[in-house]
């Protein structure tokens, strides 16, 4: 949305980029889309006006529990993306990963 930026989605691309390179797990541009969307979709949104863009170092570093929600949270998709890479993993939501441990 413009003029809004997510500082969610900014975190853990910048989670991704610490974690997933000590994987040996394919590193394609889809994989990453695919952690980047399962982890967002498990996350609250953090939307906040452009222009306060520079409050996300803060962010980040005074919230550590959210810090650590955050680093489980893209570790598992790293993990779940990478042992099954491009079966869209990252567009189930959580309702229907929920339905399928209940069969
Ligand atoms: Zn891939």
């Amino acid at each position: 949305m413009e003029g809004l930026t997510n500082l969610m989605e900014e975190t853990v691309l910048r989670k991704i980029d610490q974690l997933w390179p000590n994987t040996n797990y394919c590193k394609c541009n889809k994989c990453r889309l695919d952690i980047a969307a399962y982890a967002l979709n498990r996350l609250p949104a953090k939307y906040v006006q452009s222009f306060e863009g520079a409050m996300l170092h803060k962010f980040e570093t005074s919230t550590m529990q959210t810090d650590i929600e955050i680093t489980a949270v893209v570790f598992k998709a790293i993990q779940l993306i990478g042992e099954e890479p491009h079966s869209n993993m990252g567009n189930r939501s959580s309702e229907e990963e929920e339905e399928s441990v209940k069969k």
